[in-house]
């Protein structure tokens, strides 16, 4: 579960780490308001979406000139224009794709002096099983391209669970950042808090890019992006709380509902498989045959006929989908439910597109037999290569 820059910084803060002050708008009016329980005379309007590259990022509705979703504003008048530049309009970002993302709220804050931008990052690091720190001297707008060009100036280290973080995990990512003196006390100390914050939270991702010190000689977190182990959100109903259903695919939305692992893709043909390995093969074989899976989607081992229902229903719901591949092994998953599912679901909304189905397994005649017997436009396939050829060749029909 990801969450907006403000709600990560609002935990960060009660971890101890250092955050400007500010507050978040979801209006114009809030914005002003905002603005003028800051400080001043500068002010950062910052797009709350839950995507990175805001800064770099155009909004389709303003000309191409314009500034993009990061700004900073000199009197409370531009930080007027800016909310109503922003709200309300997509905002296009190298991790937002080409649809990009509405803004609908917005973060005011108070605009630091920045002396340094570094980079710092946690994360739970899999070869290890420990978590990690990423830091880098080379913090801010292109820390992509820093990982690309010049890798080894990015220094990550891990810390062992059994002794959690100490000091010399400290002194480490201050001497990887180059810091001396204060501020280096300073990043020792940010190390603890993040990594205390990390750990209590359950966090998957943590990353503060950047990490600035200001012309005053102290230490900021000025970007904040934190996503959390869903498997342990059980045990943080406060964190829940903060879940942004408006930033959340409408789709994976519906999914969860029905306990599906669904993932949204940006490809045509939607696949409904059991088994996250089989479809992980499914959609490596529709790509194999030159087409592009529409989502992943596991409907779990023991699904009943309203949970396949829902999934089909989920999948042609999808307007990119041209074409569907059901493609079940059925062990404990009995063939006979996914037909009834799939035949009863297909009813319901109606059939547009192709349908390829292959199942195997557990009642798999009694399966056929049912969407033979249904009147359904249904390809059936014999193994999974014949499938995906049938749903590929289909689609290509249906576009030509
Ligand atoms: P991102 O583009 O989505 O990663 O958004 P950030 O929060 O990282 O903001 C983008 C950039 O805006 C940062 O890298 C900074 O260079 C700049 N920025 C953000 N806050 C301030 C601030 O308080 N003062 C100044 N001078 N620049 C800021
Ligand atoms: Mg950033």
């Amino acid at each position: 579960m990801n969450i907006h820059e403000y709600q990560s910084k609002a935990i960060l803060k009660n971890f101890g780490a250092p955050v400007s002050e500010g507050r978040p708008a979801l209006t114009v009016e809030e914005a002003v308001i905002a603005a003028k329980m800051l400080p001043g005379p500068v002010y950062v309007v910052k797009s709350q979406i839950h995507a990175g590259g805001r800064g770099k990022g155009k909004f389709k509705e303003l000309p191409a000139n314009a500034k993009g979703g990061v700004r900073l504003a000199k009197s409370i008048d531009e930080v007027a224009a800016y909310a109503r530049e922003m709200l309300g309009h997509t905002l296009v970002t190298a991790q937002t794709g080409p649809a990009g993302k509405q803004v609908n709220r917005l973060y005011i804050e108070d605009g630091c002096d920045i002396e340094k931008e570094f980079y710092l990052s946690m994360l739970v690091d899999r070869e290890t099983s420990r978590v990690a720190f990423v830091v880098s001297t080379e913090g801010g707008m292109d820390i992509e391209k820093v990982a690309h060009d010049t890798p080894d100036k990015i220094a990550t280290f891990s810390v062992d669970s059994a002794t959690g973080v100490m000091a010399h995990h400290g002194r480490a990512v201050a001497r990887a950042l180059g810091l001396k003196g204060d501020i280096a006390r300073q990043a020792e100390k940010l190390a603890a808090q993040l990594y205390n914050a990390f750990v209590r939270t359950d966090m998957a991702m943590l990353e503060i890019n950047p990490l600035v010190a200001t012309k005053q000689g102290e230490l900021k977190c000025l970007d904040a992006k934190i996503s959390f182990d869903s498997n342990a959100l059980y045990r943080h109903p406060d964190l829940v709380k903060l879940r942004d259903l408006t930033e959340e695919d409408q789709k994976e939305i519906e999914a969860s509902k029905y306990d599906l692992n669904y993932i949204a893709l940006e490809g045509t043909i939607g696949c409904m498989v059991n088994g996250a390995g089989l479809a992980m093969a499914t959609m490596d074989i529709i790509k194999l045959y030159g087409a592009t899976p529409a989502n992943f989607l596991d409907v779990g081992g023991g699904a009943t006929k309203e949970k396949v229902a829902a999934a089909f229903k989920i999948i042609t719901s999808d307007p990119q989908v041209k074409g569907i591949l059901v493609n079940i092994f059925g062990g404990i998953m009995r063939c006979d439910v996914v037909a009834e599912g799939v035949v009863a679901a297909a009813r319901e909304v109606g059939l547009t597109v192709p349908l390829v189905v292959r199942l195997e397994g557990t009642n798999v005649e009694l399966g056929k037999k049912i969407i033979k017997g249904s009147g359904l436009n249904v390809v059936s396939a014999d193994n999974l290569d014949d499938a995906a050829q049938k749903i590929v060749k289909a689609t290509r029909k249906e576009a030509a």
